[in-house]
């Protein structure tokens, strides 16, 4: 077993490699991605030795891609695709979205995992226009929700605000397609892994419209790269209520679909549908968020405590966080 110990804004963290690696979220699909070793040797964009394009542009067009312009020259931002560090790492890039994300509206996007995962840090969030994207340029570290101004969910599985995380999620890493569901209208952040929800993460993010708020990611790995497979949005009005409602009951949901003139409805909010594996889980997936956090953490024996090396009231703290 291998133990890896990082320092983070100070803090000095024990992570077991090993362990981390075997709870890991699996892939999405079972196509093959490229090894570690053939990325580093690959000439040119790691992005075109990707085959796979599983969960790829559903629904409607990306409504939103990076934003290269305000976006590190060292990294490689070209629309959809992210390579952070290509040839080196010397610290932590935050990469940001083109626009901001309209105040009042309902926000889903997802990203791809394209490489594995490894170092300090891979996050994917949101952040104010108050974030400095190149504040930790030469640091590694969690540079999302270091302070009051962005929130993040790491590749290592926490989730991270105003400098203080928590135990959220698996942890996630090449081939994983990881979501993020934002709704401000009420100002919820959750996060999505592998089309499966794993419950609100915050409930204090600003619904004021003169906060500015933008999709953000970052990493310090070198030679990581992610994929933005689905943006969209939509507002929080009716139809769309009503669609939380049908996509929840199989039976409304076939109805639906069986007619013509509504069966947009279906492309239009397809986020909101569960994943096909999870049709006997609707009701915990949809009226009780924190069922799915208590389900996203239940573990099979006592030995998974005792790989963890973690406290089982430790384990279960956060549960109260929000
Ligand atoms: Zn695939």
């Amino acid at each position: 077993m291998s133990v890896e110990i990082l320092r983070t804004n100070g803090r000095d963290e024990i992570f077991l490699a090993d362990t981390i690696a075997g709870i890991r979220a699996p892939a999405f699909c079972d196509c093959v991605f490229p090894r570690s070793t053939d990325v580093l040797s690959f000439k040119g964009n790691i992005h075109d030795h990707i085959s796979c394009k599983c969960g790829e542009n559903e629904g409607r067009p990306l409504e939103w891609i990076w934003d290269k312009e305000s976006a590190d020259p060292a990294c490689y931002v070209n629309g959809r695709n992210i390579t952070f560090h290509p040839t080196f790492s010397q610290g932590t890039t935050v990469i940001r979205g083109e626009k901001r994300l309209e105040p009042g509206m309902i926000h889903f996007w997802e990203m791809k995992i394209v490489t594995s995962l490894s170092g300090t840090e891979t996050m994917v969030g949101i952040g104010t226009d108050k974030v400095d994207l190149f504040a930790h340029r030469f640091r590694f570290t969690s540079a999302l929700g270091l302070d009051n101004q962005s929130w993040g969910f790491s590749f290592r599985g926490k989730a991270q605000y105003n400098n203080r995380s928590i135990f959220y999620g698996k942890p996630y890493s090449q081939g994983c397609l990881v979501g993020v569901y934002l709704d401000l209208s009420r100002g919820y952040l959750e996060f999505f892994l592998n089309r499966r929800s794993l419950g609100i993460a915050y409930k204090n993010i600003p619904v004021d419209p003169s906060v500015k708020i933008y999709p953000m990611t970052c990493s310090t790995a070198a030679s990581s790269a992610i994929r933005l497979i689905n943006s969209t949005s939509c507002p929080d009005n009716l139809e769309f209520r009503c669609m939380r409602v049908v996509a929840k009951n199989p039976d409304l949901l076939a109805h639906l679909n069986r007619m013509p003139g509504l069966k947009y409805l279906s492309n239009r909010y397809w986020y909101l549908i569960p994943y096909q594996d999870d049709i006997d889980d609707i009701a915990d997936i949809y009226e009780d968020a924190h069922t799915i956090k208590h389900r996203a953490y239940l573990i099979d024996s006592e030995d998974e405590f005792d790989d963890l090396l973690l406290d089982p009231r430790e384990f279960f703290y956060f549960f109260c966080d929000h």
